[in-house]
């Protein structure tokens, strides 16, 4: 048990902003902790025969990409072939006739669980499975995405991606070994790692959100902006990468945990309706997204900013100089955007329009599209 000393210099080395004097009032909140077990750090694989074991378990099905299927005949290696197989066709947005092949294949082997290896392409086939089938889910994230920690299933199904929140779609265990990211390149590594900031940056002004979550969305940002810039420069470092890591766990539960607002709702839309990807889609408008709500949260700006350093406690200036020192490209026409859909995002982001802490205006978001498409540096005055 720590001692009020050592808590607040855990929380000055952390920087996290504790009041000095009662001069807040605490609102009222709710809170309910993720119920996923978690087993954080190098070599952590190790454990997974255990986990199982300790459940009864024996036959699990593996999930992965094709590219990742090294990995999978690695973790069949560990259980000592004692899986029912692999099943490695894991893809982007989660069609659901790779699911029903995917729930196919675990009925024959007589799969009794699943372990998903991979990013948020994977963990999505995972849950897509486990929601069908009722089986123990354990999840190995290689990426910084943060679907581990979420009970959140998007589908495609003809084209049309839908999506559902229900507690059983959580993965049941996760074991979070930085020596599986290792592999994962630096320019993804750079965009997974902001797609799981701005998990954080929206959880903050959440309608919703709670005093726990911000500690976990400032500590996630502080994590991840100071583990990226490493990464690029030594993506061999592995203290950089389980920073990231950790980083990214903390972030996904705050996309687990509440709602989010206009910058989710923008990238789905550019996801959904224009195939853009999704990681680097949430790398450009994030800074746009953080210029649009500044006015309205500034408390939640100052906590950004003193997570990415910035010590001019300047949100936006920090974001647009942390994502100068990582190789990410900064306007969604280097993604393959075309100038003419740039209204017709702003009017499908008008409709079904998230909770956002300042209501959303036509003629801002169309001015915050037009310049995350030309890649203009995110300012103040949207
Ligand atoms: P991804 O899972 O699509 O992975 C991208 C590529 O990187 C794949 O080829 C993958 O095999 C490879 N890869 C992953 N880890 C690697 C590693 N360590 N080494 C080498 N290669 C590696 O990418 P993502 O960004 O993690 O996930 C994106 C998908 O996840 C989207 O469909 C998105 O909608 C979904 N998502 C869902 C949630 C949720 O809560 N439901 C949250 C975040 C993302």
């Amino acid at each position: 048990m720590l001692g009020f000393r050592s808590c607040l210099s855990t929380a000055r080395r952390v920087n996290l902003s504790f009041p000095t004097k009662m001069d807040t009032f605490m609102e009222a909140f709710e809170y309910a902790a993720n119920r996923s077990k978690v087993l954080f750090g190098s070599g952590t694989i190790a454990k997974l025969p255990n986990i199982l074991a300790s459940r009864g378990l024996s036959r699990p099905l593996l999930l992965s990409t094709p590219q990742q299927l090294d990995q999978a005949q690695q973790v069949q290696k560990l259980l000592s072939g004692e899986a029912a197989g692999i099943f490695s066709e894991a893809t982007m947005h989660t069609p659901v006739e790779v699911t029903d092949r995917a729930v196919e294949f675990a009925k024959s082997t007589k799969a009794d669980s699943l372990v998903s290896i991979g990013g948020g392409s994977t963990i999505g086939l995972g849950k897509a499975i486990g929601i069908r089938t009722g089986l123990y889910h354990i999840t190995i994230p290689t990426t910084y995405a943060g679907s581990e920690v979420t009970p959140i299933l998007g589908e495609t199904s003809d084209g049309l991606k839908t999506t559902r929140s229900d507690p059983s779609i959580l993965p049941d265990a996760v074991i979070y070994d930085v020596d599986l990211t290792m592999t994962l390149p630096v320019g993804l590594s750079a965009y997974s790692g902001i797609n799981a900031i701005a998990h954080a940056v929206e959880a903050l002004y959440a309608q919703n959100t709670n005093p726990i979550i911000k500690m976990f969305a400032q500590e996630g940002v502080r994590s991840l902006a100071a583990a990226l810039p490493e990464i690029s420069k030594d993506p061999a470092s592995q203290a950089a990468r389980s920073s990231a890591l950790y980083g990214a766990w903390l972030c996904g539960v705050c996309l687990g945990s509440v709602g989010m607002s206009i910058h989710h709702k923008l990238c789905h839309t550019l996801g959904g309706s224009f195939n853009l990807p999704h990681a680097e889609t949430h790398t450009i408008v994030l800074p746009h997204a953080l210029s649009y709500n500044a006015s309205q949260v500034p408390h939640d700006m100052q906590r950004i900013a003193s997570a990415l350093g910035d010590d001019r406690g300047d949100a936006i200036s920090g974001l647009n100089a942390l994502l100068d020192k990582l190789p990410v490209k900064r306007g969604l026409r280097e993604l393959g955007m075309r100038e003419e859909d740039i209204d017709k995002a702003a009017d499908i982001a008008m409709t079904k329009a998230y909770w956002n802490p300042r209501p959303t205006e036509r003629d801002a978001i169309r001015e915050l599209l037009r310049r995350a498409w030309a890649g203009e540096p995110a300012r103040a005055d949207l």
